[in-house]
């Protein structure tokens, strides 16, 4: 029998779970997280946790990140000023072509900014030829003492979620009840059928080096340089498509970004401090997934359904997702942990740029051939 009842279990402490009870504890709800290694032991720990803008045309992922980046730096500094530096990020175009788009893409810029010519940037200990766009509010959070504090005061029990059953109106967890289930998983997905969000993860390292370089700023092209933080300097991050499975960190990838960051800035007197290495997890199309988990095996009981035929979604009773966070976990979490909570507790809409049925009816299209 269970001995504790919750309104909401969330299983996964990374940035997505410990944003979603940050939010659904601030509406009053009784909330449970578990993780099975720590808070921020998955992607979310390995992360440089830069938050800044998208650059480029408007679509809907750019508004969308957008939206989430002029919410998260009002988050973070409002309620977690000590875990958020704003230190502005400088984004460098890699070359000639890149710093053609600069004025047209400028346009498309919601968030505040302002242009630094080659020479300024020299004044920062910033070699570039090209003219680059300062975005000032951008930043980078301190990523496990973040997610600790979303979850202050919030029950949490560390333990590798097995099974998870619905039985009696009531979601059963490891021997706790709850109304509602929120999965925030990340790359690993086996706790439930969601193979049409299409789940998987881009593992990666990244580095602190230690460096006395006043670099007063972030910079990012192709790879980010933090601003020098209290004698650190972090870089990152790899994308390395080929990893599969998790594995330790590795330090050559460290010393790789270390030349990659030479191009840019003077790197002598760099220090290795330690690498990190993760998984960050995408879905299908690249967009998040948040809101309700659709039931496919009984929409795959609709005789027409292969057939081109659209139905009403039949949904698992009470169970969330938040995932597909990509590279911009720390950007996207707080405005998209505020849109879940309020549809948990208020039945408010889920935007249509993260719902995950727009990925349901493209699997069952690709099932038909
Ligand atoms: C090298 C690297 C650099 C990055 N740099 C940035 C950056 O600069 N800016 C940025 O915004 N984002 C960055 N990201 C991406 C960011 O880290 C991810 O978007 C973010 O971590 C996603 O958070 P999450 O909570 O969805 O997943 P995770 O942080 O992976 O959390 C999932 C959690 O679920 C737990 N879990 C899974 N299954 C179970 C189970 N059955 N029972 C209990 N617990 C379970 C795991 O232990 C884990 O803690 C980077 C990622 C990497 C890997």
């Amino acid at each position: 029998m269970p001995t504790r009842s919750y309104d909401t279990i969330i299983i996964g402490a990374g940035i997505a779970g410990a944003a979603t009870a940050y939010y659904l504890n601030k509406l009053g709800q009784k909330v449970l997280v578990f993780d099975k290694s720590g808070v921020a032991s998955g992607g979310s720990g390995a992360a440089g946790a830069f938050v800044s803008p998208k650059i480029g045309v408007s679509s809907p992922l750019k508004d969308l990140t957008d939206d989430a980046f002029a919410f998260a730096y009002s988050f973070y500094a409002e309620h977690f000023p000590d875990h958020y530096h704003a230190t502005g990020i400088v984004r460098i175009p890699k070359n000639s072509n890149d710093a053609s788009k600069i004025p047209y893409y400028s346009r498309f810029h919601k968030a505040k900014n302002e242009i630094f010519n080659p020479e300024q940037l020299s004044k920062l200990h910033v070699n570039s030829l090209f003219e680059s766009t300062l975005f000032n509010e951008a930043g980078a959070c301190d990523t496990v003492a973040l997610c600790e504090a979303l979850l202050d005061g919030i029950d949490l029990k560390l333990l590798d979620v097995k099974k998870i059953e619905f039985i009696d109106d009531k979601w059963q967890v490891e021997g706790y009840e709850t109304a509602n289930l929120v999965l925030t998983t990340g790359y690993e997905n086996n706790l439930f059928d969601m193979k049409y969000m299409g789940i998987k993860g881009t593992w990666g390292n990244r580095a602190d080096f230690r460096s006395n370089l006043p670099l007063g700023i972030t910079l990012h092209e192709g790879l980010s340089i933090s601003a020098n933080m209290g004698g650190i300097i972090k870089l990152g991050a790899t994308h390395e498509l080929e990893v599969k499975e998790p594995k330790p960190c590795d330090e050559s990838k460290a010393m790789e970004l270390k030349d990659s960051a030479s191009r840019l800035i003077d790197t002598s007197d760099f220090e290795l401090v330690k690498t990190y290495c993760g998984m960050r997890s995408g879905s299908r199309d690249f967009a998040p997934v948040v809101g309700k988990v659709i039931d496919t095996a009984s929409m795959l009981n609709y005789p027409n359904i292969l057939n081109g035929r659209k139905y009403q979604p039949i949904y698992i009773q009470n169970l969330f997702i938040l995932n597909g966070l990509g590279a911009r976990g720390f950007v996207l979490a707080p405005y998209l942990a505020n849109e879940l909570a309020s549809h948990i507790v208020k039945q408010s809409e889920i935007d249509n740029r993260v719902n995950p049925d727009r990925l349901f009816w493209n699997w069952i299209r690709k099932m038909k051939y």
